[in-house]
């Protein structure tokens, strides 16, 4: 099992750690910062540095068997670490921080658009939300304003864990047909935005929408006859 340092604080870029398994798929660390791939949001990359001053880097991060396991996914041809071997894990944060600014950003679009989300992707500088709604009923530049304005507003984002039980009473919380939530564990981790959303999810988030930024919303494709594809990427 490892201990998931992203999921109490994103902010964390690095932590010293040690090698419980490396095999054809990857490395496993007791403790980790690298946030595997999941809920829409791609796997980090980083480094992992040995006390020779030698480094491993890591390429992609994916989840294992287990629930709370993690693969660091070397780039091809390196050594791989023997068991035991301490080591300093640091992500590429420029690339994260963009990464948390997005995903936060499509919690806050998923507020502004009627209708389930069908499917969602965040990607470096780019992100998008699929909506069911029918008819050609959205408007580009009103969604684009209203998410900058409520950037805007500077509101706070943190977790709020509940139990499996209190989740199970309230589906209505589950925005996302596509992510089911991470449960199993007997609670699950909700991501609040103060009176603006409140929903399940395991990614990394930034801790006020300001910090995202101005975002443009780049297009509106449809995708199906009640499929709606919002497209936002940053506007700086
Ligand atoms: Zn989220």
């Amino acid at each position: 099992m490892t201990e998931l340092l992203f999921r109490d604080d994103a902010y964390v870029r690095s932590c010293e750690t040690r090698v419980i398994a490396a095999d054809t798929r990857g490395i496993r660390l007791d403790r980790t910062v690298f946030y595997p791939l999941g809920g829409g949001q791609p796997g980090d990359i980083g480094v992992l540095g040995l006390a020779s001053g030698q480094t491993i880097a890591i390429v992609d991060t994916v989840k294992g068997d287990g629930p709370d396991e993690v693969i660091h996914v070397p780039a091809p041809g390196l050594e791989l670490p023997a068991i035991g071997t301490e080591l300093t894990a640091e992500i590429d944060w420029e690339r994260r921080y963009r990464l948390m600014r997005m995903h936060t950003c499509l919690h806050l679009l998923c507020s502004i658009v009627p209708g389930a989300v069908t499917g969602g992707q965040v990607s470096d500088g780019k992100g998008r939300l699929d909506f069911d709604v029918p008819g050609a009923s959205l408007d580009k530049e009103a969604i684009a304003a209203r998410l900058n304005a409520l950037i805007a507003e500077g509101d706070s984002v943190g977790p709020r864990w509940i139990t499996d039980q209190e989740l199970a009473a309230a589906p209505e919380l589950v925005r996302t047909m596509s992510v089911k939530p991470p449960s199993g564990t007997g609670r699950v981790r909700l991501i609040e935005i103060a009176g603006i959303d409140l929903q399940p999810c395991g990614g990394t988030h930034i801790r006020n929408v300001a910090e995202i930024g101005p975002m443009t919303v780049t297009k509106i494709e449809n995708k199906g006859k009640q499929n709606r594809r919002v497209n936002l990427a940053f506007a700086e």
